[in-house]
């Protein structure tokens, strides 16, 4: 039997709540038996002074995905040396999973826009199918050539959120709940997050 596979990269810094709703709603259109949340190890296209610890951030992805039986969390990116690339992850998910898996990467339409900037970009979409969510803000963002017809967009209209916009929020003292799963909300608060200011 064919398994279709979900897979949602991210920094996870924290992980919030659209991040779940996409993975459900992608989940249910496509059909996914699974997915996986994958938080970046070294997101090199960020600046590391800036992001949360690893740890942390995964801590926090495992915490928000425990409640529902067809989420997991991964640190297959924490435990790999070197910068994160998503094209390493998609060869160690082929790798682990054969070939009878069916791999679909989701993204928000931000992704869209910088995806071509990703190392070895070109190699990605032979390696999964790339499923990008809307965003507002980027709504008007085209699907590169590159990336050929291995694409879907979903339109799931939500409000906005961030991950940066809940740093600033706890950073002025600014309640967080209902954006965030209520265990990585308590994570956060018991670990002392964000506090220091917006980055
Ligand atoms: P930051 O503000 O730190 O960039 P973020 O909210 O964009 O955080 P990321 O960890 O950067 O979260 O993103 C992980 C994935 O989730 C990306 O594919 C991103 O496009 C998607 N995503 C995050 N928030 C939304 C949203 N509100 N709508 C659609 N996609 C989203
Ligand atoms: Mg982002």
């Amino acid at each position: 039997m064919t398994v279709r596979l979900g897979i949602m990269g991210g920094t996870f810094d924290p992980i919030h709540n659209v991040h779940l709703l996409k993975a459900s709603e992608a989940a249910h259109r496509l059909g996914l038996d699974e997915v996986v949340f994958i938080p970046a190890g070294r997101p090199w296209q960020r600046d590391l002074r800036t992001v949360s610890d690893a740890e942390e951030r995964y801590a926090m992805t495992k915490l928000a995905v425990a409640a529902d039986s067809r989420f997991t969390a991964s640190r297959m990116e924490l435990d790999r040396p070197g910068p994160t690339y998503t094209v390493d992850t998609l060869r160690e998910l082929r790798r682990i999973h054969g070939p009878r898996t069916r791999l679909f990467f989701i993204a928000g339409a931000d992704v869209l826009a910088s995806i071509g900037t990703w190392h070895e970009s070109r190699s990605l979409t032979d390696l999964a199918h790339f499923v990008f969510c809307s965003r507002q803000g980027y709504e008007r963002v085209d699907v590169a050539p590159t990336l050929g017809d291995r694409v879907t967009l979903l339109h799931v209209p939500v409000w906005e959120i961030s991950s940066t916009a809940i740093r600033r929020r706890v950073s002025r003292g600014q309640p967080i709940r209902y954006l965030v799963p209520d265990p990585v909300l308590d994570h956060i608060a018991h670990r002392g997050l964000y506090r220091a200011g917006v980055r």
